[in-house]
């Protein structure tokens, strides 16, 4: 059976041509999935006839709540959502100021091994479909009642070990006759697969590509991502350069501030050298506490003089704000837990 959310729009377009129906009707199919319809039966302004002939070949995919969390402290809503073959993922409901950011799954489990990440703990089951993607923001906004305004590709999976899903995904969130979400408000988050960064920058697609770099050199990337093993760090900046200079968008980084592995003032300063050329922002992330691992947080003031240190040195860098901690929103801790 055929997920129609897995075409692009044209393709959508020429399946109704092929079994013989108007190509208009495309667009209200289209219009219909992204309202978040659950059945034919809900695209009201089709014949009875169009449906039947539907249901033969396609069905509309859903997604089922499993369970869903509300923080108390911040309005983050956490869900752990049913995919149709019994696998769970998890998407997190963000409120900011300027709307509200969903973070999104683009795997069942992860293969990139991080040590510090609870997502990749069971290894990968699959890659989501383009559909099941899009799902998340389809059902998440439903549940929500309110209009979902900014994507972070950052739950649970590469998105780059997804490329093509990941692609056909983008393309259907930014259609104006979809949920219409300028590539300008989506961030895709990468542990660095250097040749996809390439392939992703030549789609050309206004994105903002963020990198989980976690480590100042090679060795202690090494360590903690084994994805360094495969593209060296260096490899990694060379790739960030072509993506900025291709894209014409800045790229910013993601460092986890692990307490006696990478959190040092010396770390600091061979951080601040050789994001300095690629002009990006540091996000840092006191590292969140995962059951199966060892890794800790270093003390408020520490974690303040690392920020400092790379400010005095010329880098934009922030300490992420922490939301959602009652509800354990970080990616991966929910699917674990329900798997036990
Ligand atoms: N696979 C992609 C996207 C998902 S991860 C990537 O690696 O970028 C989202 C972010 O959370 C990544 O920067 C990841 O390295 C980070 N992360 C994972 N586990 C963490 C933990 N325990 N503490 C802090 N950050 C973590």
């Amino acid at each position: 059976m055929i997920d129609l959310k897995d075409f692009e729009y044209d393709e959508l377009t020429e399946y109704i041509i092929s079994i013989g129906e108007k190509k208009f009707r495309a667009g209200q199919i289209f219009l219909w999935l992204h309202k978040g319809v659950e059945s034919y039966d809900e695209m009201t302004d089709l014949s009875k006839a169009i449906r039947d002939e539907l249901k033969e070949k396609t069905y509309v995919s859903t997604l089922k709540i499993r369970e869903k969390y509300v923080s108390k402290l911040d309005g983050t809503v956490k869900y752990l959502f049913e995919l149709p073959d019994g696998n769970c993922i998890e998407s997190v409901v963000m409120r900011y100021h300027h709307g509200l950011t969903i973070c999104i799954s683009s795997q069942v489990g992860c293969r990139m091994g991080c040590r510090f990440c609870a997502s990749t703990i069971g290894g990968l089951i699959r890659s989501l479909t383009a559909g099941e993607i899009l799902n998340q923001v389809i059902f998440a906004e439903k549940d929500m009642g309110e209009r979902i305004s900014n994507i972070v590709l950052m739950g649970i999976g590469e998105p780059l070990d997804n490329m093509d899903n990941v692609i056909t995904f983008l393309h259907n969130v930014n259609h104006e006759r979809g949920l219409n979400i300028g590539y300008r408000h989506i961030t895709l988050s990468t542990c660095g697969v250097v040749p996809q960064i390439y392939h992703l920058a030549d789609e050309k697609l206004p994105i903002t590509l963020t990198i989980s770099l976690h480590a100042p050199n090679d060795e202690i990337r090494d360590a903690i991502m084994p994805v360094n093993h495969k593209y060296k760090t260096a490899e990694l900046l060379k790739a960030c350069k072509y993506y900025v200079e291709t894209t014409g968008r800045r790229i910013s980084f993601e460092y986890s501030l692990i307490h006696g592995v990478n959190d040092s003032l010396e770390n600091a300063a061979e951080l601040a050298k050789i994001v300095k050329p690629l002009r990006g922002h540091v996000n840092l992330i006191p590292v969140n506490k995962v059951e199966e691992r060892e890794f800790t947080k270093g003390s408020k003031e520490e974690i303040r003089a690392f920020c400092a240190h790379l400010t005095e040195l010329g880098i934009n860098a922030t300490v992420r704000r922490e939301l959602g901690a009652d509800i354990s929103a970080s990616c991966g801790q929910l699917r674990k837990k329900v798997l036990k």
